[in-house]
C-alpha cells in the first residue's frame, strides 16, 4: 500500500514542479465551461501543468479538439470509446481522420474493448477498435487504449493490426504482470491511475514496480476513479499527484523525479509537452 501524504497537503499548495495527467476528461456534463479554469488552476497549484484531454465519441472529439486548441497546456486524444462503438457509422472514420490531422490531436482514442459493461455489442467494439488502429497508423499517431475484462482479445487485436508501428498507452492500467510484459513487448506505455492506491490493487502495484522507467505514465481518468485519500469523490487532474506519489514510493524514487520522467515519457511517445 502507499502511505498517503494528502492530509499534510490538504490545500494542494504548490509543492512540485511538473506532472502531466496523461488521461483525463475535461468535457462533458460533469464539467460546465466556467468550472474548467478553476479546475485547471487547482491542478497547476498542485504541480500539474499538462493534460491529455480524452474524447469518447465523434461529437465529443470535435469539442475536445476545439477546447484543446485554445489551451497550450492541453493536448487532445480523439476517438470513439468502446462504450460508444455502436454509434460508429461509415462517416465516422473519415470525420475522425480529418480531426486527427490537427497537430493539437496527439492520440487516437480512447478505443479498445470493455467486456465488463458491454454497453456496445462486442462485435461492434472489435470492429471499431480495429478501424481506429488502422486510422492511427494512417495519421501516424499513438493509441489511447481502454481495456476491461478483455485482456487476450485486446492484445491479439493490437498485434493483428500492427499497432506496434504507432505504439500507445494502456490507460488506467488494471491488468497483471503478464499483461504488462506483453503490452510492453508491443511497444506500449503503461499509465497508472488512482486504482494504484486502492487496497486490493496488489497485482497492479506489482506491474507498476516492474515496468521500465521509460514506459510509465500517470493519469487521473478524471472525473472517475479518485485516488485515496479522495476515493469516492469526483476526481480531478490535481489528484494525479497522489497517484504519482504512490508510484514513486513503489519504485523508490522522489515524486519530482517521477514527474520529470513521466513528462519526458509522454513527450517521447507523442511529441508533445505542455507550454506553461
Ligand atoms: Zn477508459
Ligand atoms: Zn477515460
Amino acid at each position: 500500500m502507499c502511505a498517503s501524504r494528502g492530509v499534510r497537503r490538504a490545500n494542494m499548495e504548490l509543492e512540485y514542479n511538473m506532472f502531466v495527467d496523461a488521461h483525463c476528461h475535461l468535457l462533458g456534463s460533469h464539467l460546465e465551461e466556467q468550472k474548467l479554469r478553476p479546475l485547471l488552476d487547482r491542478a497547476r497549484r498542485a504541480g500539474v501543468s499538462g493534460f491529455v484531454s480524452v474524447a469518447t465519441d465523434l461529437e465529443n472529439s470535435r469539442k475536445t479538439l476545439a477546447q484543446a486548441q485554445t489551451m497550450p497546456e492541453v493536448c487532445a486524444s480523439l476517438g470513439v470509446h468502446p462504450h460508444e462503438a455502436s454509434t460508429w457509422t461509415p462517416d465516422t472514420g473519415p470525420a475522425l481522420e480529418s480531426l486527427l490531422r490537427d497537430p493539437t490531436a496527439r492520440f487516437v482514442g480512447e478505443t479498445g474493448l470493455d467486456w465488463h459493461y458491454d454497453f456496445s455489442p462486442r462485435k461492434d467494439q472489435e470492429t471499431v477498435f480495429r478501424e481506429q488502429i488502422r486510422l492511427a497508423r494512417r495519421v501516424r499517431k499513438p493509441l489511447m487504449i481502454h481495456t476491461r475484462e478483455a485482456p487476450e482479445a485486446t492484445l491479439r487485436i493490437l498485434q493483428e493490426e500492427g499497432a506496434s508501428e504507432v505504439r500507445g498507452i494502456i490507460h488506467c492500467f488494471s491488468e497483471d504482470l503478464s499483461f504488462a510484459r506483453r503490452a510492453l513487448d508491443l511497444g506500449f506505455y503503461l499509465s497508472f491511475s488512482g486504482i494504484l492506491t486502492f487496497k486490493n490493487a496488489q497485482a497492479i502495484r506489482e506491474a507498476a514496480t516492474f515496468a521500465p522507467a521509460d514506459r510509465i505514465l500517470v493519469e487521473t481518468d478524471a472525473p472517475y476513479l479518485a485516488p485515496v485519500p479522495h476515493r469516492g469523490k469526483t476526481n480531478e487532474p490535481a489528484f494525479v499527484v497522489f497517484v504519482a506519489e504512490c508510484l514513486a514510493q513503489l519504485r523508490g524514487i522522489h515524486p519530482e523525479t517521477l514527474g520529470d520522467l513521466t513528462t519526458q515519457n509522454l513527450e517521447e511517445l507523442c511529441g508533445w509537452a505542455p507550454s506553461y
